[in-house]
C-alpha cells in the first residue's frame, strides 16, 4: 500500500478514535447553549433558563452541567468525567466576562448559586447552596464594593451554613436535636436581644460565622474551605449527591420518576435579594393554582434570599401589595407574567429576585395545580388562544378530572380534625358519619336520618345493602380490586381500604388507631381521595358537576360544570376508544350515561340477588338437593332478574348492555352467621343441621380458583337457562313497549378457558334465545361473548374467537391467574414489592403490562385473526385507570368499561392516548 493511503487512513482512524469531546457543560446568559427542549439533558430548571435568556428575560447568566454528568458520576463510582473540570473552567470565565467580576477576587468577587434540577421538578428534594464564593477575604471585597457590611456578613453567614449543612453534613443527630446552626443562631440572637435575622449586625453576622466555622471544625474535624474551587467542587458534588438521597427517592418512587435520569446542577451568578429595602425575593404564579383563576398570584419579602421564603421564617407579602412597595417592579413583573405565559404555553410558577430595584428571573416551570385549576387553566387559556384544544386535553391529569365530582371536605372544617391513620384510597371524596359495623344497623341509621360509614375488617356481597345507605365504607384489610374498592367505585361510594393501622373489634364495638378509640355510633370521616381517616364528624361539600349531570342544578348556573363540559367535549372529539361502564342497576347506569357512557361493559348480575327475597331464594337454589327443587328456586328468581334487565334496557335507550352470567363461588351466597342460617332453616322447612352440612360441603379451599364463572352454568345448566330466559323475555317486553326503545344485549359468560366450555353454554343461550323470540314473536339482536380472565382463554383466543362474538377482558382475574397472587390478599406484601421497586405499581389497579399486557395482545391478535372484526372490551378494574387505559388503546381494544365515576376519566385518558399516538 503506497504511504500516502496509509497516512491518510491513519488520519481516518485518528479522527475516529477521538470523538469530539461531550459537551457536559451548557452555557446560559449573554451566551446561550440550550433551550426549553433540551430537558432531557439540562433538567427542567436549566433548559427553561436557556429558554428566558433566548427570549430576553432578565435571566443571572451561568452555566448547567448535564444529567449526563450525573448518570456517569453514579455509574463510575462517584468519579466525574475527566472533561468535566476544563469545560466548568471555560463556562466560569463567561460568567466573569459577563459579570465583571472574578471568582475568588478580593476586591471585586463572583457569586454563585448551585442548584439541581431534574427533567421533572422535584420541590424541596434535593439541595441548594447560595452565596458560594464567599471566604475570609473575598468577604471584606463584597462589602466594599457593595458598601453594605450587614449585607455582605449576612451572605456570609448563610454561605457558611448552608455549606456546612449540604456538604460536610453537619447537621441534627436525632430528630429532637434541633439544626446546630439554627441553634447557635438562635443562642446568639437571644444574646444580643434581636428578633428576626435581618436586624443582626455587621458585627453579630461575624460572631455568628466565627461559632459556625468553629462547630464545623468541632463536627467533621475539618476546616471550612476557604479555596472558592473547593467550595465550588464541594458544592456541585453535594447536589449531585443529594439525588440519592430519601427524600428525593422517596419522591421518585411515589411520582414514578426512574432513578436513571439523574439530576442536572445549574450554577448561576447571585443577585441579592437581601440588598437593603430596595431589594426583595419572591415566588410567583401567572394563575392561581388552587383554583386556576386568572390572577397574579404570589409572594415576596422585602431585604431577603430567595430560601426565606420558602422556609417560611417570616411571613411573605401577597404580590399585589408589590404594586405600593415597589410600583416599577411589580408593573416589570406583569409583563414578565404574560411573556411567560405566551411563551410556554401554560401556567407559570417562577422565582424572582429584586436587587436593589432590578428585577431578575432566577427559574420558571409549568406550575403544580388542583384538578380544578387544571381544568379551569386549561379551558381558559385555549380560549385565550394560548393553547390548541390538543394541549388542552393533555394538560389535565386524567385522574385529577374525577375530583371536580365528589364531594370534598370543607377546607376550614379539615384543618381542625383529628387525623387518626392512613388506608388505601378506593373510591374518591368526603363521607362523614356515624360509625355501623354491619349493613343491619347501616340501614336503620339511614331510616332515622342519619350518615353512616359502614366500618368493617373487609366487606363481602352480604354488606351490599349496608354499603348501598352508608355515605362511605372503610375496611382494614383488602387492597384496590377488593370487594369493598370495586363496589364502592362502581356505585360512586366514598372508600378507603386496607386500613391496617385501625384495628376492628367487632365484639368490643371499638375502632382504635393508635391512641384514638371510638366506639359504635361515633363519628369518623374518611376521604377517599387522600386515605386520610379522621375522628369526629367533619363537614363536607357536595361537587357542582354532580349536581347537575344529577339535574339539581341548571348548566348555566355553574362555571365549573361548563369548564368540566368543556373538557369533556374536547376529549370525544380526538377519542378513538369507546367508553362503557360497569354497572348493575338503572340508577347507576343513568348517572353512568349522564357521565358520558356509551353502554354496559358489565353487569355483574351476582349484585342482583341480594335485595329484599332474592337472597333467600338464591340460598333456596344452592342448597337444593335435586334439580327439580332447583328448577322450583331459579323460577321464583326469573320474575326478578327479568325485571331488572327490563330496567336496564329501558336506562341504556338501545346502548349495548352486556351481561355477564353469574360467576362468584356459590358459598359466597350462603349464610354465615346462626341467625341468618336458622331464618334459613325456618323458610325451608329443614333443621338447621342440614344447611350447616350443606354450607360445610360447599366449602372450598381456593375459592377463587374453585367452583366458579361458568364452571356453575356447566354443572347446573338450569341457572344459565333462566338467566338467559330473564334477558330475552325481557328485551321482548321492552321491544313491544309502545314508546320504541331498541334493545342491544350483549351475554357474556365469564371465566372460560376451553371453547368447549363456552359451545356448552352458549348452546343453551341460543336454543333460549330461540324460544323466546318464537313465543313472544319478536326477533332480538343480540351477542354471546365471553369474557378473556385466564391465561388459557388468551393462550388459545383464536379458538375461542371461532365461538365468542365478542372478548372482554377480565383483567381482574387475568391479574390474579398470570400473577398468582390473590387479589383480595397481596396487600400483605405489595407495600414491601413496592418499596423495593419489585413492582412499583399496584398490578391490580395498573395494569402489568409486560405480564398480564402480553396476554391481553395475544388474546387480541388471536380473536382478530379469526374475526377481524369481533368487538375488544376491558372491563376489570384497570379499565378506569389511564396508564391501562394507554395501554387499551394502543392493543386495539374497541372500549374500556369503568365505574359511572370513572367514565370523565376514561373519556379524558383515551383522548390523550389517541393525541400521543397522533391523532
Ligand atoms: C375481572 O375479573 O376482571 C372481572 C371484571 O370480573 P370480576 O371482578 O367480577 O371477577
Ligand atoms: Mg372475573
Amino acid at each position: 500500500m503506497p504511504s500516502k493511503t496509509i497516512a491518510k487512513k491513519a488520519k481516518k482512524v485518528a479522527k475516529k478514535r477521538a470523538p469530539k469531546a461531550i459537551k457536559y457543560v451548557y452555557s446560559f446568559g449573554k451566551k446561550t447553549d440550550g433551550d426549553a427542549k433540551m430537558k432531557n439533558l439540562l433538567g427542567g430548571k436549566g433548559a427553561n433558563l436557556a429558554e428566558m435568556a433566548r427570549i430576553g428575560l432578565p435571566v443571572p447568566g451561568g452555566f448547567t452541567i448535564t444529567t449526563d454528568v450525573c448518570v456517569e458520576y453514579f455509574a463510575n463510582g462517584r468519579v466525574y468525567p475527566a472533561a468535566l473540570k476544563s469545560q466548568i473552567a471555560d463556562a466560569i470565565k463567561i460568567c466573569e466576562k459577563e459579570s465583571g467580576k472574578k471568582l475568588g477576587d478580593e476586591k471585586n468577587p463572583l457569586l454563585f448559586s448551585v442548584r439541581s434540577g431534574s427533567r421533572e421538578s422535584m420541590p424541596g428534594m434535593m439541595d441548594t447552596i447560595l452565596n458560594l464564593g464567599l471566604n475570609d477575604k473575598t468577604v471584606e471585597g463584597l462589602k466594599a464594593k457593595s458598601g453594605n457590611g450587614r449585607f455582605a456578613y449576612d451572605c456570609y453567614r448563610r454561605f457558611v451554613q448552608m455549606y456546612g449543612d449540604v456538604v460536610m453534613g453537619v447537621q441534627a443527630r436525632t430528630e429532637n436535636e434541633p439544626c446546630p446552626f439554627e441553634h447557635a443562631l438562635e443562642v446568639l440572637k437571644k444574646e444580643v436581644g434581636v428578633e428576626v435575622d435581618s436586624d443582626l449586625t455587621e458585627g453579630n453576622n461575624k460572631e455568628v460565622i466565627k461559632r459556625f466555622q468553629a462547630l464545623i471544625k468541632d463536627r467533621t474535624g475539618g476546616a471550612f474551605p476557604q479555596d472558592v474551587y473547593e467550595q465550588l467542587d464541594g458544592s456541585v458534588g453535594a447536589v449531585f449527591n443529594s439525588w440519592e438521597n430519601d427524600r428525593a427517592i422517596l419522591y421518585r418512587q411515589k411520582y414514578g420518576i426512574p432513578a436513571a435520569w439523574g439530576t442536572a446542577v445549574n450554577v448561576q451568578l447571585m443577585v441579592f435579594g437581601n440588598l437593603g429595602d430596595t431589594s426583595a425575593t419572591g415566588v410567583a404564579f401567572t394563575r392561581d393554582p388552587a383554583n386556576g383563576e386568572n390572577v397574579f398570584y404570589g409572594e415576596y419579602l422585602i431585604n431577603a434570599q430567595g430560601e426565606d421564603v420558602v422556609a417560611g421564617v417570616r411571613t411573605p407579602f401577597p404580590i399585589a401589595q408589590l404594586a405600593d412597595d415597589m410600583p416599577k417592579s411589580h408593573k416589570e413583573l406583569t409583563v414578565v407574567r404574560k411573556k411567560l405565559e405566551t411563551h410556554f404555553g401554560d401556567v407559570q410558577d417562577f422565582e424572582f429576585t429584586i436587587e436593589d430595584g432590578v428585577l431578575y428571573i432566577l427559574q420558571t416551570r409549568n406550575g403544580k395545580r388542583t384538578g380544578l385549576a387544571a381544568v379551569r387553566i386549561a379551558v381558559e387559556m385555549t380560549k385565550q388562544k394560548l393553547m390548541t384544544q390538543k394541549v388542552a386535553v393533555m394538560k389535565v391529569p386524567a385522574d385529577q378530572i374525577s375530583s371536580l365530582l365528589v364531594p370534598i371536605f370543607d377546607t376550614k372544617a379539615i384543618k381542625n380534625a383529628t387525623l387518626m391513620a392512613v388506608g388505601l384510597p378506593a373510591g374518591p371524596g368526603a363521607a362523614s358519619g356515624k360509625i355501623v359495623f354491619n349493613a343491619v344497623d347501616a340501614e336503620a341509621e339511614v331510616a332515622k336520618g342519619n350518615s353512616v360509614v359502614l366500618c368493617r375488617e373487609e366487606t363481602s356481597p352480604e354488606d351490599l345493602r349496608g354499603m348501598i345507605a352508608s355515605d362511605g365504607i372503610l375496611t382494614s384489610r383488602g387492597g384496590v380490586s377488593s370487594h369493598a374498592a370495586l363496589v364502592a367505585r362502581q356505585m360512586g361510594k366514598v372508600c378507603i381500604c386496607g386500613a391496617s393501622d385501625i384495628h376492628i373489634d367487632y365484639g368490643a364495638g371499638t375502632i382504635t388507631a393508635g391512641k384514638t378509640v371510638l366506639k359504635v355510633g361515633d363519628f369518623i370521616s374518611i376521604d377517599g381521595t387522600t386515605g386520610k381517616i379522621f375522628a369526629g364528624s367533619v363537614a363536607t361539600a357536595p361537587s357542582e358537576v354532580a349536581q347537575v349531570l344529577a339535574g339539581k342544578l341548571k348548566a348555566e348556573k355553574s362555571y365549573t360544570y361548563q369548564m368540566f363540559d368543556q373538557i369533556m367535549k374536547w376529549s370525544d372529539k380526538f377519542r378513538t376508544l369507546g367508553v362503557r361502564t360497569n354497572a348493575d342497576s338503572p340508577e347507576q347506569s343513568k348517572i353512568a350515561v349522564a357521565m358520558g357512557a356509551e353502554g354496559i361493559g358489565l353487569c355483574r348480575t351476582e349484585h342482583m340477588f341480594f335485595e329484599g327475597d332474592r337472597i333467600t331464594y338464591m340460598r333456596e337454589m344452592i342448597l337444593a338437593p335435586d334439580e327439580a327443587s332447583r328448577k322450583s328456586a331459579l323460577k321464583k328468581l326469573l320474575p326478578f332478574q327479568r325485571k331488572d334487565f327490563n330496567g336496564l334496557f329501558k336506562a341504556m335507550e338501545g346502548r349495548p348492555v352486556t351481561i355477564r352470567f353469574l360467576d362468584p363461588p356459590l358459598h359466597e351466597f350462603l349464610p354465615h352467621d346462626d341467625a341468618s342460617r336458622r331464618t334459613l332453616a325456618e323458610h325451608l322447612n329443614v333443621s338447621p343441621e342440614v344447611i350447616s352440612e350443606r354450607v360445610h360441603a360447599l366449602h372450598e379451599e381456593n375459592p377463587m380458583l374453585g367452583h366458579r364463572g361458568c364452571r356453575l352454568g356447566i354443572s347446573y345448566p338450569e341457572i344459565t337457562e333462566m338467566q338467559a330466559r330473564a334477558v330475552f323475555e325481557a328485551a321482548a317486553q321492552v321491544l313491544k313497549l309502545k314508546k320504541k326503545v331498541k334493545v342491544n344485549p350483549e351475554i357474556m359468560i365469564p371465566l372460560v378457558g376451553f371453547k368447549d366450555e363456552l359451545d356448552h353454554q352458549v348452546a343453551i343461550v341460543h336454543r333460549v334465545a330461540k324460544e323466546v323470540q318464537a313465543a313472544k314473536g319478536v326477533k332480538i339482536d343480540y351477542l354471546v361473548g365471553t369474557m378473556l380472565e385466564v391465561p388459557r382463554a388468551c393462550v388459545t383466543s383464536s379458538e375461542i374467537a371461532k365461538t365468542a362474538q365478542f372478548f372482554s377482558f377480565g383483567t381482574n382475574d387475568l391479574t390474579q391467574t398470570t400473577l398468582g397472587m390473590s387479589r383480595d390478599d397481596a396487600g400483605s406484601f405489595l407495600g414491601k414489592y413496592k418499596d423495593l421497586d419489585i413492582l412499583p405499581q399496584n398490578p391490580f389497579a395498573t395494569l402489568d403490562q409486560e405480564g398480564v399486557g402480553a396476554l391481553v395482545k395475544l388474546g387480541v391478535d388471536g380473536g382478530k385473526a379469526t374475526n377481524p372484526n369481533i368487538k375488544l372490551g376491558i372491563c376489570g378494574e384497570h379499565g378506569g385507570d389511564p396508564a391501562s387505559i394507554k395501554f387499551c388503546h394502543n392493543v386495539g381494544l374497541t372500549y374500556v368499561s369503568c365505574s359511572p365515576n370513572r367514565i370523565p376519566v376514561a373519556r379524558l385518558a383515551a383522548a390523550q392516548a389517541a393525541i400521543e399516538a397522533g391523532a
